[in-house]
Order: structure tokens, then sequence, then C-alpha cells
């Protein structure tokens, strides 16, 4: 059972995609700590529970939703209003990245398009019927989606991945000045390499050290960028503490890019 760092989302309802792992795992467990209560979306169904009951079931539950069919995400967003009867923070987070190496010459397009079904519609159809959600209950709410270094640097390989993130930046920057209207906050966090099963699977599957190694001197601080850092930047994002904090690209790399 979580204990409460402080208060400064008691009384929130927020949903955290991709929370059966990684990066979401982290800050659904840190929302919970600021006092929200946390939805917990993934594919992954026997780790997300585990996550859900090993923070506790009074503060935080599972639902399975694949965010590549919007009918799944409406239904996700629709039962975390009947459960909790608002929805004030959105994390969306889920994410996937291709095994084999995308380079530009050997581009596998039906491999592009089911990781663009993940990241960016899926991505987009979060935003979407989270942010119905939020102006239909008059919820001056935050959204925050999961970008990457790699929304404004180019790579040799995972041209696919790196397209994707891309466009999460246009989401965020095109959905954040519509919202502004009815006084809901989007932006993005765009972090470094964290040494999540994604990326580890990316590398080869190599271990979680062994991805911090390759990555280590990347940063221009010591020591390994952790998926904790990536979520307070999130509970930051998420609380009033940023207000008036709007269509931003908050960069969580050590100082890498
Ligand atoms: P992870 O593999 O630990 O977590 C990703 C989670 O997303 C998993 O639980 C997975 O089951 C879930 N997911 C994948 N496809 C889904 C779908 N269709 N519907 C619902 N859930 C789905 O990896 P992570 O590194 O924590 O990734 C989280 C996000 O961070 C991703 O968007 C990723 O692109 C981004 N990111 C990661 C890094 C990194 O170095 N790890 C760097 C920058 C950005």
């Amino acid at each position: 059972m979580a204990s409460h760092a402080s208060n400064k989302l008691d009384g929130k309802v927020g949903i955290v995609t991709g929370g059966a792992s990684g990066i979401g795992e982290e800050t659904a467990r840190r929302l919970v700590n600021h006092g929200a209560h946390v939805v917990i979306a993934d594919v992954q169904d026997v780790k997300g529970r585990d996550v859900a009951a090993s923070i506790g079931s009074h503060r935080c539950t599972y639902i399975h939703c694949d965010v590549a069919d919007e009918q799944q995400v409406k239904s996700l967003v629709e039962s975390t209003l009947r459960s909790n009867g608002r929805l004030d923070i959105l994390f969306s987070n889920a994410g996937m990245a291709n095994d084999v190496k995308q380079d530009i010459l050997e581009l596998d397009i039906p491999a592009l398009e089911r990781l663009f079904a993940v990241n960016v519609r899926g991505m987009a159809a979060c935003v979407k019927h989270g942010a119905r959600a939020m102006v239909a209950g008059g919820i001056k709410g935050s959204i925050i989606c999961t970008a990457s270094i790699r929304a404004s640097t180019g790579t040799e390989n995972f041209v696919d991945y790196v397209m994707s993130k891309h466009a999460v930046l246009g989401l965020v920057r095109s959905a954040s000045k519509q919202l502004g209207a009815y006084s809901i906050r989007v932006n993005c966090i765009s972090p470094g390499a964290v040494a999540t099963p994604m990326l580890c699977r990316s590398l080869g599957g190599v271990s979680e050290e062994e991805a911090e190694r390759m990555y280590g001197s990347h940063s221009s601080l010591k020591g390994a960028l952790k998926a904790k850092h990536v979520a307070d930047a999130v509970v930051f994002l998420a609380s009033e503490e940023a207000e008036f904090i709007n269509g931003h690209n908050l960069a969580v790399d050590g100082g890498w890019v």
C-alpha cells in the first residue's frame, strides 16, 4: 500500500496508459503517492493487475485497454467516469518500438503501420476521449503525453519510431491550442534512455545494467536516467504547480539533447 508523499493531487483521478511496466508503472505509483486515484490501462493484464494490487486496490485499479482500438479507449474513459466520477489527469504513455531495425532503405511499411496504430493513432484517441470527458465535466485537467528525445532528433535506425514521436509533438502543440480555452493543459515529456523492458528489447535483449552502460555517456549528468526521474516530471505537470504551462515539451534527459 502506498504512503502519501504529499497531498498535491488529493481528490484527483488519473488514467495511466502503459501503466503495467516501466515509466508508466513508476508514474502510477508516484501519482498515488501524491494523493491521486489511478486507473492503469494496458494490454499486459497479469502485470497490470499485479501493479495495481501492489499499489493498493482502494487507490489504483487496472483496466485492459489496447490504445490502438478507439472503442477500447472510449470504454476506458467511460468506465473511469463510472467508477470515479471524474477525470483530472491523463498520462497517455503507452508506446512501442519495433524489434526490427527500421532504416529507410529497408523500411518495413506494415511494421510501421502497426507502430503508428499505437504510438500515433492510439495517442490521439487517448487525448481525444480524455479531453472530451474533461470538457463535459468542466474539469481543468492536465493531459501529459510521452514523447521522447526522438521527437526532436533523428537516428539512422528506428525511422518509424522517430516519426511517431515527432507526431506526438504535433498532437500536443495543436491540442493544447484548442483545449486551453477549456483550461485543460496538454504537455509532453521527452525522456532520454531509460532501461525499461521496451528499451532492453529494442537493443536486442540486453540487461538493464547493460542498457544503462550503453547510454551512460549521453547525459551530461553522472548516473543513469531512471523511470522515477520521468515520473516526477509527470507529477509536476499534472499538479497545479504547472498551472500556466501548456503546449510544452519537457525534456528529462540529463542534458543529452
Ligand atoms: P515499457 O515496455 O516498460 O512500457 C510500455 C507499456 O506500454 C507496456 O506495459 C506495454 O504493455 C504498454 N503498451 C504497449 N502497447 C500498448 C497498447 N497498444 N495499448 C496499451 N498499452 C500498450 O516501456 P517504457 O520505456 O516505459 O515506455 C513507455 C513510453 O515511454 C513509451 O511511449 C515509449 O515510447 C516512451 N519512451 C521510452 C524511452 C526509454 O528509453 N525507455 C525513452 C523515450 C520515450
